[in-house]
């Protein structure tokens, strides 16, 4: 007998709407007793939530496997020595959760596996026979995350699957990079996510082409700029589209102006009567390279992502410390501007193109008028760092863009040589000569899908679980379970379903048919099969589909009951 009976299983479920969630999905999780917080992003599986993360992971292997890509394990653990050769002890910054053994050697719970797999690729793999290889693993990540929230949506411990591949040439790396990004469609496909793909900043991990997996919901941290008109998808922070048109004024001679306490835009078009598109804001970032100044128009938004990928370096901040921006400017904050900067000055496209722009005078209480991007102050490299709005023209084809919001459940990166050069990962070309492993790595965030899964099916009454992950295919209602016969047909229905593969949850608890049938809602099992005098009395029972509330009749019997079942289920599936 392998069904469950509710009366002896682990599943508590909550009436009330916990307060410390926010969305949907994380309050289902609580209430429908899939998880519990032991910290903040921090969380135990109870054994309803672990069947549906079991069966996702199943998923994900299946698809892992059938490209081609052989499971392992890397151990959590990692020295400190490994993240210093390729630099990320410092880049990956305070995400990273950092220890000392009793030795005075530093340790990190791995956020990731890219050093481990690398230095593991430099002694294993020698010759272009080895190659291409991929290697994955499912297993837990440690990220100490600014803001934990979402429930397993952003947590400090989540599980993840990570891939590598290791090739000899671009090519090689293309083509297997093609068949994760098939795979991975697959498998969200498969959990029943509707997903876009789009174009991805590369961040802390390097390299250049990069895809990212958005569950679209209106709840996602993400957003995405997409083009209905050539298909266009990028992630918003690294989204282009074409620059607008400059402002419809007259080039002028540079002129100082006093501009007593006016120092946003907003008091600068409303004390000079200019356009929000005249004015040129001016940001200061300190970096390895030292400090540098970064302009964008008024009207515009910095797009940070944009700036980080062009400079190549992670650790680029923004300083918003006035006396930190006087120490390096050498000007009061409120009333920078490039003119006479002592830095090097990048600024984004737009504002090449402004005849007569008004600038920070750098000076308390005043601002040049007439500024003209070239003559009156250098720009070293002009670059799109604007954040993309709603509307604006598709960087492609020029129709407007949309912003919608996702939720990251995996990413794909071609890494090239970064982390191979870095800890010596070579290997013999067939001309004898060595070269560095070229690499791609992959990741899925399995414990994040099924947040993702709930945010994209639930009502108000519950989880709507799809079939090929639910956490059991039917649940079974006894109204009355201490009625001997009503016992008897359940159990006999339950069996006869476990036997024919179908997962069933018996309701036998000591409750009333009214809490039954909620929490049968809450839970969002695909199927239920109410047992109650009607199914005895007529021979009949008959079986609710969660998602609409569609009603069958089948005959009460074991091998109907069975067939019917699994008719409704194979109409579910994908
Ligand atoms: P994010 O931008 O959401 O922080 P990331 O880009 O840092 O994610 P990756 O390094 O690409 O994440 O990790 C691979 C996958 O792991 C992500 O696509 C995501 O699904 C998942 N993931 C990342 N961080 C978390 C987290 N804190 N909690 C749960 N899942 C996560
Ligand atoms: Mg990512």
């Amino acid at each position: 007998m392998a069904y469950v009976k509710w009366s002896r299983y682990l599943l508590p479920t909550w009436k009330e709407e916990p307060a410390e969630a926010e969305i949907p999905s994380h309050k289902l999780m609580l209430r429908a007793g899939l998880i519990r917080k032991v910290a903040s992003g921090i969380y135990e599986f109870l054994p309803f939530g672990y069947r549906a993360l079991r069966k996702v992971e199943r998923i994900v292997r299946e698809e892992m496997d059938s490209i081609g890509a052989l499971e392992m394990k890397l151990p959590v653990l990692q020295p400190e020595e490994l993240w210093r050769r390729t630099g990320r002890w410092e880049d990956f910054g305070p995400e990273m959760f950092k220890l000392t053994d009793r030795k005075g050697q530093g340790f990190a719970l791995g956020p990731t596996h890219e050093e481990i797999i690398t230095e593991l690729a430099s002694r294993e793999i020698s010759s272009w026979r080895d190659l291409p290889l991929t290697l994955y693993q499912i297993g837990e990540k440690y990220r100490d995350e600014i803001r934990p929230r979402f429930g397993v949506m952003r947590a400090r411990e989540f599980l993840m699957k990570d891939a590598y591949s290791f090739h000899t040439s671009w090519e090689s790396l293309e083509e297997t990079y093609n068949d994760m990004y098939k795979a991975y469609y697959r498998a969200f496909l498969r959990c029943g996510l509707k997903i876009k793909v789009v174009e991805a900043p590369t961040g802390v991990m390097g390299g250049n082409v990069s895809h990212e997996f958005m569950a679209v919901a209106e709840t996602g941290e993400d957003e995405i700029a997409l083009c209905s008109s050539c298909g266009y998808a990028a992630n918003r922070q690294i989204a282009h589209a074409r620059p607008p048109s400059p402002p419809r004024v007259e080039e002028r001679p540079l002129e100082l102006v006093e501009t007593p306490g006016v120092r946003t835009v907003e008091e600068l078009v409303e004390f000079l009567g200019v356009s929000p598109s005249q004015v040129v804001k001016t940001f200061i970032y300190v970096g390895r390279g030292g400090p540098m100044a970064v302009l964008v128009r008024g009207d515009h938004e910095l797009e940070e992502t944009k700036l980080l990928q062009a400079v190549g370096d992670p650790t680029l901040r923004r300083v918003d410390d006035p006396d930190e921006v006087e120490g390096i400017a050498g000007a009061p904050f409120g009333f920078l501007g490039p003119i006479g900067l002592r830095i090097p000055v990048l600024a984004d496209e737009a504002v090449r193109d402004i005849p007569a722009a008004v600038v920070g005078g750098n000076r308390e209480g005043y601002h040049y008028v007439g500024a003209k991007p070239g003559r009156d102050f250098a720009v070293e490299r002009y670059l799109d760092l604007r954040r993309v709005q709603e509307g604006d023209p598709c960087g492609h084809c020029g129709a407007p863009l949309r912003i919608r919001r996702g939720i990251e459940v995996g990413q794909i990166f071609q890494l090239g040589t970064k982390y191979s050069e870095a800890l010596g990962a070579t290997f013999l070309d067939r001309d004898g000569s060595e070269k560095p492993v070229i690499m791609g790595c992959y990741g899925i965030g399995v414990s994040r899908i099924l947040g993702a899964v709930i945010e994209q099916h639930h009502d108000d009454q519950g989880i709507i679980w799809p079939v090929e992950i639910a956490p059991f295919h039917v649940v079974i209602p006894v109204l009355r379970p201490d009625m001997g016969e009503q016992m008897e047909l359940s159990e006999r229905l339950a069996e006869a379903l476990d036997g024919a593969g179908m997962e069933a949850l018996l309701d036998d608890r000591d409750r009333s048919p009214g809490e039954k049938f909620h929490d049968a809602k809450l839970i969002g099992v695909p199927l239920m099969i109410v047992v109650g005098p009607r199914a005895l009395k007529r021979g009949e029972v008959e079986v609710e589909r969660r998602r609409d509330g569609a009603k069958t009749s089948l005959p009460a019997d074991p091998a109907s009951v069975v067939e019917g079942v699994r008719e409704l289920l194979r109409a579910e599936s994908i």
